[in-house]
This record gives C-alpha cells, sequence and structure tokens, in this order.
C-alpha cells in the first residue's frame, strides 16, 4: 500500500523543524493576543463556493467534494479562513469582544498537479482578525510574517503587497480593465473568455501562459482606488517601512480567492523554484456579511507549512536533537524489571529517560545510545545488582561512577535535573 498521489507522510526525522516552526509561531502571536482555534477539516460544499468564489480555480477545479450517504454534498478545505468565518458567525464570537484574533494549524486538501513545493494535502498556519478595520492592523499581520521568519533563520524572501481596492473602487477598475481586453479577447484560454462576463478580475490570476502575455501592460487596481483606499494603503506602506520592513508593492498581484478587499500579500522565495509564495494574506471585509454575520472587516494571512520547511531545509537551518537526560542499560532479565520500574519513576520525576526492552548486549545497547544522543547511561549489569551497585556513565567525559539502588532514584534526579 502507498500513500495517494499528491499525498504524503511527514516523517519523525523532518518533525523537528515542523515543530520548532509551530513552537515559535504560537509563542509570536499569542504575544500578539492571538488565541488558537481548531475547526472541522470537512464542511458544507456551499461555504467554499460562496466564500472562495465559483469562478475561482480552487472551486471550479481543486476542491475534494462527495457526496455522503445522505446525499450532502461536503468538501475537504481547501482553505481555512471561510471555514474560521463560519465558526466566527455560528458562535457569535463577535458578541464577546468586538476585535477577535485568531490562529490555526491544519491541513489543507487541493487536488492539484503534484510537484516539488507543492502537495494535494498540505499544511497552512493561519492568522485571522476579526473586526478592525484599521491600516495599523494589515500591517501588524505582514509585520508578525516577517517577525516569525526572522526568528526562524529565514532568508532570501521578498514581501510583495498590493491593494485590491474595495466595492468603491472596483467598477472603475473593472471598466478599465473590460476596455484593456477589448481586443486581446481570443488571445484568452476558454476558462478566461467565460471569466471576462462572470468575474473579470479573475483573469488577472490565470497561470496560463497566452492569457500571461495577453494581459501584460493590464491596468492595476492600486492605480484606480477610491480615496478611502488609496489613504489605507499608504498608512500600511507608511507603517511598514517605519518598522523597517522590507516589501515592495506588485501592481500585479490579485491573489486566487474572490473574497480579498484592499491590502492584499505574498511573502515569495526563490528557493523552491516555480513555488515561490511561501504565505499569503489580505483583507476580506465583506466576507462574514456575505455568509450571514454582521458586517465585519477582516483580515488574514496563511503560511504554507509544508513549503517553509523545504526553505528551511535548503538554508540548512537545524534545530537541536530530541533532548534525552538519561539511558538505562539493562544486561539480563533482574536488570530489565528494575530498568522498567526505574524509567517510569524518573520520567515521574522529570528527567526524560528511555530504556531498552529487546535484551540486547552491551555493545548493542551502547551504540543505540550513542545514536540517540544520551548525555547518561546507567548500565545495570548483573553483578553490579548482585553488590546493590548500578554504573553511571558520563557520555562525554566517560567518566563512570557507581551508585547505590537504595538511593537511586533522588541521587539520578539531583545530579541530572
Ligand atoms: P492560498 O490559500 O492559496 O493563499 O495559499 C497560502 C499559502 O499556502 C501559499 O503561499 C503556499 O505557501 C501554500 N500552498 C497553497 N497551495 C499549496 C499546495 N498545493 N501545496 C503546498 N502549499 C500550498
Amino acid at each position: 500500500m502507498q500513500t495517494i498521489r499528491g499525498f504524503r507522510d511527514i516523517l519523525p526525522e523532518q518533525i523537528p523543524l515542523w515543530q520548532r516552526v509551530e513552537k515559535e509561531a504560537s509563542y509570536l502571536f499569542e504575544s500578539f493576543g492571538y488565541s488558537e482555534i481548531r475547526i472541522p477539516v470537512l464542511e458544507k460544499t456551499a461555504l467554499f463556493a460562496r466564500s472562495i468564489g465559483e469562478t475561482t480555480d480552487i472551486v471550479e477545479k481543486e476542491m475534494y467534494t462527495f457526496e455522503d450517504r445522505k446525499g450532502d454534498k461536503l468538501t475537504l478545505r481547501p482553505e481555512a479562513t471561510a471555514s474560521i468565518c463560519r465558526s466566527y458567525i455560528q458562535h457569535k464570537l463577535y458578541a464577546t469582544d468586538p476585535v477577535r484574533k485568531f490562529y490555526l494549524t491544519g491541513p489543507m486538501f487541493r487536488r492539484e498537479r503534484p510537484q516539488k513545493g507543492r502537495y494535494r494535502q498540505f499544511y497552512q498556519i493561519d492568522a485571522e482578525v476579526f473586526g478592525v478595520e484599521s491600516a495599523y492592523i494589515d500591517s501588524e499581520l505582514i509585520f508578525l510574517l516577517n517577525e516569525l521568519f526572522k526568528r526562524l533563520g529565514l532568508t532570501g524572501l521578498s514581501a510583495h503587497v498590493n491593494s485590491l481596492g474595495c466595492p468603491e473602487c472596483r467598477p472603475g477598475f473593472q471598466k478599465a480593465l473590460l476596455d484593456f481586453l477589448g481586443e486581446r479577447k481570443e488571445a484568452l484560454c476558454e476558462n478566461c473568455q467565460r471569466r471576462i462576463k462572470k468575474n473579470p478580475l479573475r483573469i488577472l490570476d490565470c497561470k496560463v501562459e497566452t492569457c500571461k502575455q495577453a494581459l501584460e501592460g493590464a491596468p492595476a487596481t492600486v492605480d484606480h482606488l477610491c480615496s478611502a483606499c488609496d489613504d489605507h494603503f499608504a498608512i500600511v506602506c507608511a507603517s511598514l517601512e517605519k518598522q523597517g520592513v522590507k516589501f515592495h508593492v506588485d501592481k500585479t498581484l490579485v491573489r486566487g480567492l474572490d473574497y480579498y478587499t484592499r491590502t492584499a500579500w505574498e511573502i515569495q522565495t526563490t528557493a523552491l523554484g516555480a513555488q515561490s509564495a511561501v504565505a499569503g494574506g489580505g483583507r476580506y471585509d465583506r466576507l462574514v456579511e456575505e455568509l450571514g454575520g454582521p458586517p465585519t472587516p477582516a483580515i488574514g494571512f496563511a503560511i504554507g507549512f509544508d513549503r517553509l520547511v523545504e526553505v528551511m531545509e535548503q538554508l540548512e537551518i537545524q534545530v537541536q536533537p530530541r533532548e534525552m537526560d538519561l539511558y538505562i542499560l539493562p544486561l539480563g532479565d533482574a536488570a530489565l524489571e528494575k530498568a522498567y520500574h526505574w524509567s517510569c519513576e524518573l520520567n515521574r520525576q522529570g528527567i526524560r529517560t528511555e530504556t531498552d526492552f529487546r535484551g540486547k548486549s552491551m555493545k548493542a545497547l551502547m551504540k543505540r545510545a550513542n545514536k540517540l544522543n544520551a548525555p547518561f547511561v546507567l548500565i545495570v549489569g548483573e553483578n553490579e545488582l548482585a553488590e546493590n551497585q548500578v554504573i553511571l556513565r558520563n557520555m562525554e567525559t566517560k567518566e563512570q561512577i557507581s551508585l547505590d539502588i537504595d538511593t537511586l532514584i533522588p541521587e539520578l534526579t539531583k545530579r541530572l535535573k
């Protein structure tokens, strides 16, 4: 049996980097007042169709959708924002506090063509803020991403920032875009020809080469902003600059989801070939209302966890190997029993202790102790046991001392804690 195409196992050898990122992210987010939220991976299909948009690539081509036994249409979540909004509305989370900030880590599912940095089950770290219209929160989120990546030791990333405007400025931009597309219609792919009527903004996000060429020189949202959006974006840029966050305004950045308004951004890397986006985010001031909640400004981002770890691997960012205080090396049946009880007791006392029940030789167990990086080894041999003694060996200095069994646990606790 093998994993399904585009799905993969994250093996224990890879986990230290994942845990490092998780720890750093939750510490940083919580210090900025974000709380963790956990939500289902399965939702009603309508949630994603309505929020992400019927004419987006995700909804048109990439969702894992099926009918359950009762005929309900369900989808494995392709992203987290829609589900977090659903939860925010369902539990009236706005009623307890006008400002809610969440973060979430978990798997997402998109049936894309698998390649390096692109999987069908992948992981995201999300952060979302509800109830704040101010441009400073946009900056804070971009700052958070920048800070997290800095703390993780990442280099070579660039932040691309744009403003997509609001329903006020959209019609003006849409008209300019349609005028521009006028004679270029024929060059567009079939999908985009359909999108002209349904959702012309999505054409800007098309990955088909001929469409990309046809769009060279197309009008940009940022040049068609209303004055409120213009002011908002100016604050985002100025406040990022003041915090020393490096970014550049990328007029071509539109992001692949319909719900975005105003600020949108992506953090890109050159390390992963075609899959350059490590994180992306944006404001979605209309979405909560569209999904049946009260009008609520909102904004968030998603980090591609798999890609982030791949960049860290490329940069050879090392994480401390797993830590152990003591390895008990039992020789013979009587020693095995002692090793079991001592290991339980020492762990209870907070000494990270491991042992080996396979009944192997001293040589084999020493080899394993070295491989596991044990700083101390407790050698429990038959002769020593007969004398009520065990040997504690410091693996670094190779120094060995005898310890009395009657006072072993308090003695080891004192020495190793
Ligand atoms: P999006 O939800 O499309 O804005 O994506 C946010 C981030 O998730 C991207 O910047 C990627 O780093 C990551 N991502 C999106 N799709 C995939 C995928 N199929 N495989 C791995 N990472 C992905």
